[in-house]
């Protein structure tokens, strides 16, 4: 085999470098290694459409399983990559094969954080989201009636509470902030999101730590908060955040800071070893950023495969992201990180708006919820590298923005 190529991680990223490789023409040996016993598949719909049992795992497949033999793509499933021989350029799996590699793309993702047994987080009854085998698990367990405890008011969890409230659940969001989207959105976007949920007769309480998971027979029944109160439960979601699978990187030396270094072509501190999509950490105008969305898998993905055969430049990530809750959508474009300034405005019906994000008078984001011509717009108007202000968004029709 010539200058074979193993890909670590059977995910978004890994599919869409795969993809990538492919459609350029490259015909060196692939072999991507996943852990999960199914095919590369979205992830996003777990807390969507798949929880609430309204798209077929099949349909959630990034790749039909015929792509895989007709491009010459060797795709292990159930594999589980355990230590990488950067000196004989080997991969060594669970099962104790290894896979000879010329040039190796880690594309492990990141892993939910838990909350430690001491405090309950063993119970079951308590499940995090990550992938099928979690959402499956969780699906059986939403019943109507039951009780559930979301900790984290984060995207995830949010989704997880509605999904709850669809099927009949009675759910509980507790945060640690002093509001829901602390990390990923401004004040006004979750005061939107907040009443959304309130309207569904979803409990949120913000500001409240859980101390501990109450359990009776190994099962989760509750929950005390560090201010004494008491909640009873049948199930949680942790829903409190992703650590980057950085460990296989670090035990071969690699630069490691929460995430896989990278530079502007995805390659680590080896030149022979890239990263892609959440365990990746890359320059972006002068900072060093991770970003967990399909957007960032998908292109970076894609940019990693491009540069490897020379027909592609640096990793310019136009970052945008989604997410569905009850009925509503809520769609990102650009990154909020280092705003001063906000600015609400209404869309064409009863429930769209849009929270504009400005740095130094210039508009760097946009949270649009139910109102999609804000999204596209400000999505156009950050790819094409337009300054607009907030007088312009104040007093300019959106197709004149564009202008
Ligand atoms: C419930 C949920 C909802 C989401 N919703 C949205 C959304 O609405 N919009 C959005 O933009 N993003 C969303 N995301 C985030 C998005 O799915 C991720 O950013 C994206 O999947 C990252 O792709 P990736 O390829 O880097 O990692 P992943 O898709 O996580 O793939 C990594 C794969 O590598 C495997 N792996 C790890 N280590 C090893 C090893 N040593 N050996 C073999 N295999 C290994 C993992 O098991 C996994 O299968 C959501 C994520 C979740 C979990």
């Amino acid at each position: 085999m010539s200058d074979p190529i193993v890909i670590i991680g059977a995910g978004q990223a890994a599919a869409a470098f795969a993809g990538k490789l492919r459609m350029l023409g490259a015909d060196r040996p692939l072999t991507i290694v996943g852990d999960e016993p199914v095919l590369p598949y979205q992830r996003p719909p777990l807390s969507k459409k798949y929880l609430v049992g309204e798209a077929a795992f099949d349909r959630l497949l990034l790749k039909p399983p015929a792509w895989y033999e007709t491009n010459a793509v060797t795709m292990l499933t159930s594999r589980r990559a355990v230590a990488i021989d950067r000196a004989g350029r080997l991969v060594r799996l669970e099962d104790g094969e290894e896979l000879p590699y010329a040039t190796l793309v880690l594309a492990t993702g990141s892993t939910p954080r838990r909350l430690p047994a001491a405090i309950g987080g063993h119970l079951a009854g308590v499940y995090t989201l990550r992938g099928k085998a979690d959402a499956d698990a969780l699906m059986a367990d939403f019943q109507p009636g039951r009780r559930l405890i979301v900790v984290g008011g984060g995207y995830v969890g949010l989704e997880t509470a509605a999904v709850a409230r669809t099927r009949g659940l009675e759910v509980t969001v507790v945060e640690l902030a002093d509001r829901i989207l602390q990390r990923v959105a401004a004040p006004a976007t979750a005061d939107l999101v907040r009443t959304l949920h309130r309207e569904h007769g979803v409990d949120i309480l913000e500001g409240a730590a859980v101390a501990r998971l109450i359990g009776a027979g190994g099962r989760l029944v509750g929950a005390e908060l560090t201010d004494g109160r008491v909640i009873d439960a049948d199930l949680a979601v942790v829903g409190i955040g992703v650590a980057p699978n950085a460990e296989l990187a670090a035990a071969a030396g690699l630069a490691v800071d929460d995430g896989i270094l990278v530079d502007e072509v995805c390659r680590t501190t080896d030149p022979d070893i890239l990263a892609v999509g959440d365990c990746a950490r890359f320059p972006y105008r002068g900072r060093s950023i991770r970003l967990e969305s399909v957007q960032n898998a998908f292109d970076q993905g894609e940019a990693a495969a491009a540069a490897l055969v020379g027909a592609g430049g640096a990793y310019q990530p136009q970052p945008w992201f989604w997410s569905d809750q009850y009925d509503a959508k809520l769609q990102i474009a650009g990154l909020h990180h280092g705003y001063d300034d906000t600015l609400q405005t209404d869309g064409p019906r009863p429930g769209s708006h849009a929270v504009w994000y400005f740095a130094g008078g210039r508009m760097i984001a946009v949270d649009a919820l139910n109102f999609p011509a804000a999204f596209v717009t400000a999505k156009k108007l950050l790819e094409a590298g337009k300054a607009v202000s907030r007088a312009d968004v104040e007093t300019k029709p959106l197709k004149e923005l564009l202008g």
